[in-house]
């Protein structure tokens, strides 16, 4: 897979933090209920930390409960890339940014209406851009 933005690991590793780099290079999941934008409640986009990339909007946000960051969809759908990840005994549907290959969370289908979706997304992997209207 070839991703618009390309860095070298040193690259990456100077870029971001420990946990953001554990998350969005080596696909790790960070402890539920401890990400900065989990609680999030005000109005703007999500954007990948790792290239900007806009990714998520506050307008599809809600609380799930699971203690990550969740959205009944993505802002723009062509900014998140989806592929089967068959690790840890399950099939689940990991997603990642489409433009830098950062890993972000997975994919579950029991959010709710209208799309039914949940994108379960790490914190770590996420900058939050507040929008400037109230
Ligand atoms: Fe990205």
């Amino acid at each position: 897979m070839t991703y618009e933005v390309q860095k070298t690991d040193a690259e990456w590793r100077a870029q971001l933090t420990p946990e953001q780099y554990r998350v969005t290079r080596e696909k790790a999941t960070e402890r539920p209920f401890t990400g900065a934008l989990n609680y999030n409640k005000e109005s703007g986009i999500y954007t990948c930390v790792a290239c900007g990339a806009e990714l998520f909007s506050s307008e599809q946000k809600y609380d799930s409960g699971s203690g990550w960051p969740s959205f009944w969809a993505a802002l723009n759908p062509e900014n998140v890339g989806e592929e089967k990840d068959r690790s840890l005994f399950m099939v689940r549907t990991e997603v990642h940014c489409a433009k830098c290959g950062a890993h972000l969370g997975h994919l579950f289908d029991d959010g709710p209406q209208p799309t039914g979706m949940r994108y379960c997304i790490n914190s770590a992997s996420l900058d939050f851009k507040k929008s400037d209207k109230e």
